[in-house]
């Protein structure tokens, strides 16, 4: 099957569909107009790496399948990352593959906010997740792979009497080797790389890797293909120009920094474009153990609670961090720094994702399509914030650490049981933690009002024709829980759809 390289001349194809971005949202959508025997185009603006290439350090993983390297920041009182992929299979290959059903009250909340969701929505994306979780293998995480973190956090939140779980993820006879982020070069994670986008190749589609669309082309009000020029995946030289053209339609799947922008830079004329960003801002407490925790062994994530999803709005995690990573967030230099990192192997360390309910928005610089993200968290998020972190602190306590170590700017660089009050005080101004955003939502929210939306609820832009978003850019609230799931389910729904108009 045809894979096109960034170092050929100028390449035109014509298709029926062509879908932009490989991730979550992309992959999923692509599979099934493929599966319906439409000729698919898969454009994707990262490179194609096997399993086997994966990068083993986290430097590596930034050089090689972030997005800007993972120096997209937050423009706001904080400058917090964005943390995105910019590969073949999308965000899908260096996240943890947790999937979790979308909660009920969420699409009751959408029909009431944005006109769109209820009831009969939410039985569809119900029916999708499950035929998901099927193709896609989830699973708890086996009881060989847990590691000895997760079971300190199982501990902890027995301990301190709330309920939590083992995490199901899309992976098939995890090995626990601590690696999610850096990619999974077992191939026991599913992502979208190494299910989807070789069937849509089976099944006669085009695929084109390093190649970023810069314009979805339009005619009139309808939208009739997508061209860029091939960019190399190492020194970011542009190479050859392309053209897809599609006759029945374009999925936009770019990702929620990438998408809004690429349709500002079409000429999508729509006020809602770019508004309504949302995210789970969350950042993780270490706990220090006089046993060896060795948290870079088992699942990257295998322990979670939902129990405070409503009130105050959090999740909690556990989340296995590489060495360097560790480095950088333990404070100091020379001998100093060398003496922290000799805890290494006695540290584990558990994270909260805020349930924020702040907004902000997604714009670009003149001239450029790299995404501007401006976000900051209100007085009430920054509350939910802190108490993320007191209740991170309680948990290690209670599942028998010595210490924890918060990373919080103008506090002790380790605390005993006796000063974990200080949490609960902690600050309240974002720039004293280091946090980051992994779940995104918004830029090109769904709604009935195409004054306050940009898609219907079928992910069709208002006022345009075959132009389709299906990606996490269409969520139009957050969710509390982990979003791969809802995306995926999603732009299932909206790739049915349009083979129903068809
Ligand atoms: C570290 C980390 C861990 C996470 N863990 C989980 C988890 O365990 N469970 C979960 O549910 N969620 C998790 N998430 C979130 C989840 O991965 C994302 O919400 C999801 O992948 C977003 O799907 P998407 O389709 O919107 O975008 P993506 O999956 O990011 O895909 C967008 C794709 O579009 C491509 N693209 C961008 N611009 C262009 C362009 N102009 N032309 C062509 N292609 C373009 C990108 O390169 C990318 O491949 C995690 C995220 C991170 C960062
Ligand atoms: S923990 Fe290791 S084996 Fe398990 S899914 Fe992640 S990278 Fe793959």
């Amino acid at each position: 099957m045809p894979h096109v390289s960034f170092r050929e001349r100028r390449f035109e194809g014509d298709v029926d569909y062509v879908v932009v971005g490989s991730g979550a949202g992309g992959a999923a959508a692509a599979v099934v107009l493929a599966r319906a025997g439409a000729k698919v185009a898969l454009v994707e603006a990262g490179a194609w790496r096997e399993p086997e290439q994966y990068p083993s350090s986290a430097y590596g993983a930034m050089r090689d399948l972030m997005d800007d390297w993972g120096a997209t920041v937050t423009m706001g009182r904080a400058l917090w990352p964005v943390v995105q992929a910019r590969t073949m299979g999308g965000t899908t290959v260096v996240n943890s593959a947790i999937a979790i059903r979308t909660p009920a009250d969420i699409f009751t909340q959408w029909e009431r906010e944005h006109g769109v969701g209820g009831e009969g929505l939410r039985d569809q994306v119900w029916a999708e997740q499950a035929v998901l979780e099927r193709e896609l293998c989830v699973e708890e995480v086996p009881v060989g792979s847990r590691g000895r973190s997760n079971e300190l956090a199982m501990k902890g939140a027995e301990a301190m009497g709330f309920e939590s779980h083992w995490i199901r993820r899309y992976a098939k006879g995890c090995e626990g080797t601590g690696q999610c982020l850096q990619g999974c070069r077992k191939r026991k994670k599913q992502s979208t790389n190494v299910v989807w986008v070789p069937e849509v190749m089976e099944r006669g589609g085009l695929v084109l890797s390093c190649a970023p669309v810069s314009r979805v082309v339009l005619e009139g009000r309808r939208a009739v293909g997508v061209e860029g020029r091939f960019q190399h995946p190492a020194t970011r030289e542009l190479g050859a120009s392309f053209l897809v053209r599609a006759t029945k339609g374009v999925v936009v799947a770019a990702s929620v920094t990438h998408s809004p922008v690429l349709l500002m830079r079409s000429g999508v004329k729509n006020r809602a474009l770019g508004q309504f960003f949302r995210a789970h801002p969350g950042t993780g407490v270490f706990g220090v153990y006089d046993e060896p925790v060795d948290q870079n062994v088992g699942a990257t994530q295998g322990w979670a609670s939902t129990h405070y999803r409503e009130t105050p709005g959090l999740k909690l995690e556990t989340l296995s961090v590489p060495l360097e990573l560790v480095a950088s967030r333990f404070a100091g230099g020379g001998v100093e720094l060398m003496k922290r990192l000799g805890q290494y192997r006695h540290v584990a360390m558990w994270c909260h994702a805020v349930r924020a309910e702040s907004t902000g928005t997604i714009g670009h610089a003149p001239f450029s399509s790299k995404p501007v993200v401006r976000y900051t968290l209100n007085a009430d998020d920054m509350e939910r914030f802190r108490q993320g972190m007191y209740l991170l602190g309680q948990m290690h306590f209670a599942a028998g650490a010595r210490a924890i170590i918060p990373g919080i700017a103008g506090l002790p660089f380790q605390l005993e049981a006796k000063d974990v009050e200080l949490l609960r005080n902690g600050p309240t101004d974002p720039r004293k933690y280091i946090a980051i955003l992994s779940h995104l939502f918004g830029g090109c929210v769904m709604g009935a009002d195409p004054t306050r939306s940009v898609v219907d609820g079928e992910g069709r832009v208002h006022g345009y024709e075959g132009l389709v978003v299906a990606d996490a850019s269409v969520i139009p609230t957050n969710l509390g829980v982990n979003p791969q799931h809802t995306i995926m389910a999603l732009a299932r729904l909206f790739a049915n759809a349009m083979l129903a108009r068809a």
